[in-house]
């Protein structure tokens, strides 16, 4: 190959071709890899040569160390016997979507610059509006309107940048404006909220980590008198980050209380569901949403549990000129006709960055493939696994549930001490045959199974059990 050609349209669908078979094979044998990667630190690296080639290479040569440097190095997400953290499902419309994207090569960053990018995008948050039943006032018809992020940490710092605006009347900076501003959010919260308030200012000491009940979800009296001491002190509160799903437990934060509070001093309410969220699309997991009309903002992670590649996080907002006055700044070069005649949305008001990516695609591609029946039923099906899952654990003795599982996270230990879990989970994730990670509940450690794979059936759920209870025999004899 001469140096420096580009690939011609021929090279590129030989290529192409062999990598979507590539990719078809893999999605055939993921099951028969250890789930989670094998090599060593450093290991990958040491197979690359340390300088850069100078003259290109063939595309044979590339292609061939997809097996020889990048597999070994991979944790098969994939794979049906994957339960670790949280499920990140891919599918085959989605990654098509995905690659039309990239292929199109577009930049979504105003309507002038691919109207189909923005009106796609608009057009599904608002079937997703209606799937989920989410308020009325998150579709683009009223104030409010969703849009992608790459992921629900960006979605929560968008939140917390509009809230901070709108609690200073969009003089945040403006020295002596207000006391300091204070957040809120429960100690079982994901760490991105606290990450946000540390990007957008606000400071880590200024973040009140909420108290949980028994079931690990914000106690709203102890969220009222956080609030109560702070303004007695001096300070602002803005912002309460309720968790709809947390990472840990999937403790659902009672929304409807909070948002009484929330109301009643004029914070802004932010909802994460980033993981749970897609649940919702079944109305008999709504009630655990209840209380959702009253949010500014919610945000879920079809990149999780929808079948949705990374990366995709649909963030909604109830007032959206809130966030575009945070967010917008139009230098010269971007002014355009449709812009200045201010009918179009242009999402580089809507998030941090200004270049998007055409994710729109993937979300509709994936929402057209399964329809929302089947969507229903593919979450149904994942929910049912899990409580099956839950029920075996429950019913032995040598086993515990630690905390309530309306969904599909189950949080179990073995009725040991906290160094047999350990080692429990080390060995069975030693074993190749299937991932789980853990977490800390009321200082003990724990077992966390998410069953949330896109292939992930009933015969690997059990299969995974019996491996648990033969190992945990094994440990303790
Ligand atoms: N919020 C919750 C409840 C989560 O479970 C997670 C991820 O595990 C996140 C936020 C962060 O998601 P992302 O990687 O999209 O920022």
């Amino acid at each position: 190959m001469p140096t420096g050609d580009h690939m011609t349209p021929e090279e590129f669908r030989e290529a192409g071709h062999a990598m979507i078979d590539w990719i078809a094979e893999y999605m055939q044998q993921v099951e028969e890899f250890p789930v989670a990667s094998r090599v060593e630190p450093g290991e990958v690296r040491a197979m690359l040569p340390a300088h850069p080639p100078e003259q290109g290479e063939p595309w044979s040569e590339i292609a061939a160390d997809i097996d020889r440097v990048v597999m070994p190095g991979i944790t098969h997400w994939q794979s049906p016997n994957f339960f670790g953290y949280f499920s990140s499902n891919s599918s085959g419309p989605s990654i098509l979507g995905d690659l039309l994207s990239t292929g199109l090569g577009v930049q979504g960053m105003l309507w002038a610059t691919s109207p189909a990018c923005t009106e796609l995008e608009t057009h599904v948050l608002d079937w997703l509006v209606d799937i989920l039943g989410l308020p009325a006032a998150f579709a683009s018809d009223s104030k409010g309107g969703g849009v992608i992020q790459d992921t629900a940490s960006s979605a929560t710092l968008a939140a917390i940048l509009t809230a901070r605006e709108r609690a200073t009347d969009w003089l945040s900076n403006a020295e002596g404006a207000k006391g300091p501003l204070v957040a809120y959010t429960s100690s079982q919260a994901h760490s991105s909220i606290e990450k946000s308030a540390m990007v957008a200012g606000i400071g880590k000491n200024n973040v009140r980590m909420i108290d949980v009940d028994s079931a690990f979800a914000m106690r709203p009296q102890a969220l009222a008198e956080a609030i109560t001491a702070d303004r007695a002190a001096g300070r602002t509160p803005f912002f309460v980050c309720a968790s709809l799903g947390t990472t840990s437990s999937h403790a659902f934060d009672p929304l409807a209380s909070i948002a009484e509070i929330t109301q009643r001093e004029g914070l802004w309410l932010h909802t994460d569901a980033a993981e749970a969220g897609a649940m919702l699309a079944c109305p008999e997991f709504r009630h655990l949403a209840e209380g959702m009309e009253a949010a500014d903002s919610f945000c879920f992670n079809p990149h999780k549990h929808l079948l949705t590649n990374f990366d995709c996080d649909a963030y909604f907002v109830r007032d959206r000129e809130a966030l575009i006055r945070t967010m917008s700044v139009l230098p010269e070069y971007l002014k355009n006709e449709q812009t200045m005649a201010g009918k179009v949305i242009d999402y580089r008001d809507w998030h941090v960055p200004l270049g998007r990516r055409f994710r729109a695609l993937k979300l509709w591609f994936v929402i057209r493939h399964y329809g929302v029946e089947g969507l229903r039923s593919y979450l149904r099906e994942h929910v049912r696994m899990a409580q099956l899952f839950a029920s075996w654990v429950d019913q032995d003795p040598d086993f515990e549930i630690f905390a309530p599982h309306p969904l599909t996270l189950i949080c179990f230990r073995h009725r040991s001490d906290d160094a047999t879990n350990r080692e429990l989970m080390q060995r069975l994730n030693d074993s190749g045959e299937l991932f789980l990670t853990h977490t800390v509940l009321n200082d003990q450690f724990i077992l966390r199974m998410a069953i949330g794979g896109a292939k992930t059936t009933e015969s690997h759920v059990q299969r995974a059990w019996e491996k648990i209870r033969a190992m945990a025999t094994e440990l303790s004899t």
